[in-house]
């Protein structure tokens, strides 16, 4: 009899997760603190931009009236740094020296650059030796790149450095935003010792919890390391008890059918929910994904819209596979936490550059090297010899998603692909 948790495409294990996972309360941030959140409402401009008609030449501000005949010879009324106002307005046969930034004076409608002219310092006088061909030139307007009172960001807009710098034009000192989600990491194995250390006879570094830490704040999330839960009940159950109180948990290891994979069941007696328990996918077929409810002070769960669950997530401990599940599945989860219309995975079509033998009736992502060329994306899977194969991850810069089925693909196929090197929000 087919297990009812185990999920049958990963498109539908996707929907599971993301069913659970809604935004989070919106909260002031500080800009300096919100590269790759997610703006919770619409930012409007407090003023025009440019707040006045600036030059954007070092150079002479004119009548273009003036340059009628070549070279033009001006008088200088007046010099105008960027940070100063002008108090004389240029009349006919007048020039203001201007620097770049400084707002353009009255009268005058267009600034000559200055290799264009010869200032004489003794007669305060300039000779104008070329003009453009209309006026306005070298002159913003006020007002021309966006007017004061419209939005500079929309809601939705996943915050990068250039929303940042907009942003920080206005006065957005602070921006309104869901908070990074707080997520716990726990790594689980007898065998695990932390990097720092020697690994003794049989026992391995424990590599899933900083590759996990880093992507979690490449998602936009807040990583809370919990360190190392041995095999046992006992260790298990404290450290899980610890990381409920995020709003998600990623377990590695310990999912599988080994003796000592405890996880499932751990969980299961810390008032864990399963969702689902496998999943056609490699690597990662063992993904765990469950809930675990808040409940108030009577022991009733609270009701959903005011405290939503704990994501729990119990990823398969092969590296390779807990960083693919990780992609597919926690970083939408972050992003749909975060408030992000678009989540992810985002995949693109790339076209096959090598040949590849896809076999087995599982969804493989296998570490790809992406490229763009001249007729788009390219994917190369990088060699890699399964789910433990973490070197292989270091010479890819992504993954190629091929669809359940034995067959020999060739150079020139479409091949959906996921690009790891881009920004949260990104792509
Ligand atoms: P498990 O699912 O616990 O049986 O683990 C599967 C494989 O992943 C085993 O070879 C483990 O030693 C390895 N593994 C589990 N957790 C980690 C970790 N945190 N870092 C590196 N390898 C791990
Ligand atoms: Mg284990």
């Amino acid at each position: 009899m087919k297990d009812k948790s185990v999920m049958e495409s990963i498109e539908a294990a996707l929907s599971a997760v993301l069913e659970q996972a809604s935004p989070r309360p919106v909260v002031d941030c500080s800009l300096a603190g919100s590269l790759g959140l997610v703006l919770a409402g619409d930012a409007l401009s407090d003023v025009d931009s440019p707040p006045f008609d600036k030059s954007l030449m070092d150079g002479f501000a004119v009548r273009f009236a003036d340059l009628s005949s070549l070279p033009a010879r001006l008088t200088v009324i007046e010099e105008v740094m960027a940070g100063q106002v002008p108090a004389r307005a240029v009349g006919q046969g007048e020039a203001t020296r201007i620097m770049t930034g400084a707002p353009v004076p009255e009268g005058a409608d267009t600034v000559i650059p200055v290799e264009q002219t010869h200032y004489d310092a003794t007669t305060r006088s300039v000779e104008i030796v070329a003009a453009p061909s209309s006026a306005g030139a070298a002159i913003l307007r006020r007002g021309s790149s966006l007017r004061a009172g419209s939005p500079v960001a929309t809601e939705g807009t996943c915050i990068r450095p250039q929303e940042i710098a907009a942003l920080a034009e206005f006065g957005h000192s602070t921006v309104r935003v869901r908070p990074r989600p707080r997520i716990a990491v726990l790594a689980t194995g007898d065998e695990l010792v932390p990097c720092h250390q020697q690994p003794g006879p049989g026992q391995i570094r424990n590599t899933n919890e900083p590759m996990l830490v880093a992507q979690i704040q490449q998602a936009g999330g807040e990583a809370v390391p919990l360190g190392i839960a041995r095999d046992n009940r006992p260790d298990l159950a404290a450290k899980i008890a610890q990381g409920l109180s995020c709003d998600a948990l990623l377990l590695s290891g310990g999912v599988s059918a080994g003796v000592l994979d405890l996880v499932p069941s751990e969980l299961a007696s810390a008032g864990v929910q399963e969702v689902f328990h496998k999943i056609p996918l490699r690597p990662g077929r063992p993904l765990w994904f469950g809930l675990r409810r808040t409940t108030d002070a009577d022991g009733e769960t609270a009701s959903s819209s005011a405290i939503s669950p704990c994501l729990v997530f119990g990823l398969p401990g092969n590296p390779v596979s807990s960083m693919v599940c990780f992609e597919l599945f926690v970083r939408p989860a972050i992003r749909t936490l975060l408030g992000d219309p678009q989540p992810g995975p985002h995949r693109l079509q790339a076209t096959l550059a090598a040949p590849h033998s896809a076999r087995g009736d599982r969804t493989t992502c296998h570490p790809a090297r992406l490229q763009v060329g001249p007729n788009g994306w390219t994917a190369a899977p990088v060699p890699w010899i399964g789910s433990a194969d973490l070197q292989a991850t270091t010479r890819a810069n992504g993954l190629a998603v091929f669809p359940p089925g034995t067959r020999d693909w060739q150079p020139g196929e479409a091949v959906d692909v996921i690009c790891w090197d881009v920004l949260p929000g990104g792509l």
